[in-house]
């Protein structure tokens, strides 16, 4: 007997239909002879909504209360479930994060999970009854008040709670077929991974592929939680996502022992890019435009510095950072800009970031070279570029981005010969 745990995202359970065909799933995998244990995103686009109203609120809305508002979500969507389980004669309870014994540090709308005590989630099951927690929520310990954690952080729920389980398999439904070498929605002909590491999937997700939560990466790479990422709309074997590359891929037999060199390209539209011209080309300067920028609690993400022109004694130094924090760090500059000394800031949304991911890139020569011809034969100019191990990242303009996308995922052969079915869902 195995214990599975099962996430349902948003577009899995948007409406009264997608609830019954979520509930008959869940419950032909109880019938196969598993416990299960269910987290639920909130319906469709409840999220959002829930932040639109409040937005016709306040700008400024107590984060506490905002918790209390967006944590409602997942409890419609719990509660409708365990109706709909109960409906097709099965037991079912549902609980709240807090409930689930969920714990995570004070903060609002960014919580960390601390601890995970799910006593009622494992009695649940031993009486037999399916448990449906609300994902994206827990409690503080200390404050005692209803915390979130970050858009997307059901799947961390699921993980966390199918590392606290032992679970057998975390499998993290969602309205495509798994993990794809590029967004479906973009290139056509992108093709489904059955198997990646957590180390590349990490990468994908922090480069801006959005079917995983980024902390839930970490966090079953972390306790060796395996997941299996497919879709609620079919019954088709999705992307396994390994987490210890060296002990937990068995190859089968006629499979090559090597991985693929690449594994995918991911996208990114929800970043900007701010450049600080006219600084002093002196030692300190980065240190303290960098400063200000950490006081001021922003996530920066690729950083250039130019040479500086002959002479002149100045440098511009460019970054990029969520456009979310944009406004924030343009004002935490300027207010320091008599210190620092620089001559202004120029501030651009319309930029992307496309990444391309592999493990195999460590050891095959030629990569980045085929990368920037592609570019180049698809006349798109970059503008930014960094790297890691296993990534190379660069940054266009917005309008090129979704044409970069397709000519490398062309140029490392990932083309499939059919096209990648996408079942529902706006990928917002
Ligand atoms: N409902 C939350 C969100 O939209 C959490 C989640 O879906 O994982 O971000
Ligand atoms: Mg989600």
């Amino acid at each position: 007997m195995s214990l599975i745990v099962q996430k349902f995202g948003g577009s899995s359970v948007s409406d009264a239909e997608g609830i019954k065909r979520v509930a008959r799933r869940i419950i032909d995998t109880k019938a196969a002879g598993n416990d299960v244990v269910v987290v639920v995103s909130a319906m469709g686009d409840t999220t959002d909504d829930l932040l639109d109203l409040a937005a016709q609120l306040t700008t400024n809305a107590p984060a506490r209360e905002m918790d209390m508002l967006l944590s409602a979500g997942e409890r419609i969507s719990m509660a409708l479930l365990a109706m709909a389980i109960d409906e097709l004669g099965e037991q079912a309870a549902s609980f709240t994060g807090s409930q689930a014994g969920l714990i995570t540090d004070a903060s609002h709308g960014m919580a960390r999970i601390m601890e995970v005590s799910p006593q009622r989630v494992h009695r649940a099951i031993e009486r037999g009854y399916i448990a449906i927690v609300a994902g994206f929520q827990g409690m503080s310990k200390e404050t005692k008040n209803i915390t979130t954690m970050g858009r997307g952080g059901s799947d961390t729920t699921a993980v966390a709670l199918a590392a606290a389980l032992d679970a057998d398999v975390c499998e993290i439904y969602t309205d495509v077929d798994g993990i794809y070498t590029a967004d479906p929605r973009v290139v056509s002909s992108a093709q489904k991974i059955e198997k990646i590491s957590s180390e590349e999937m990490l990468e994908m997700a922090a480069s801006g592929s959005k079917i995983l939560h980024l902390r839930c990466v970490e966090y079953a790479r972390r306790f060796g939680v395996p997941l299996h990422v497919r879709s609620s709309f079919s019954t088709h074997e999705g992307t396994w996502v390994i987490p210890d590359p060296d002990d937990k891929i068995t190859i089968q037999e006629g499979e090559p022992m090597e991985q693929p060199i690449i594994s995918g390209v991911a996208h990114d539209h929800s970043e900007a890019k701010v450049t600080v011209i006219g600084v002093p080309d002196i030692p300190g300067k980065a240190a303290q435009i960098f400063g200000v920028i950490a006081a001021a609690q922003a996530n920066i993400d690729m950083i250039v510095q130019n040479i500086s022109t002959q002479g002149s004694g100045k440098t511009d130094i460019s970054f990029t950072l969520p456009m979310t924090e944009g406004k924030r760090v343009l004002d935490a500059l300027n207010t320091a800009k008599g210190e620092i000394g620089f001559e202004e800031l120029e501030y651009n949304e319309e930029v992307g970031k496309l990444s391309l991911v592999g493990a195999g890139m460590r050891s095959n020569p030629g990569v980045s070279f085929t990368f920037f011809e592609a570019l180049h034969q698809a006349g798109i100019n970059v503008d930014m570029i960094s790297t890691s191990e296993i990534r190379i990242s660069v940054v266009t303009d917005a309008d090129k981005l979704n044409d970069a996308v397709r000519a490398i995922h062309t140029a490392f052969n990932l083309d499939a010969e059919v096209e990648a079915t996408v079942y529902g869902g706006t990928g917002r």
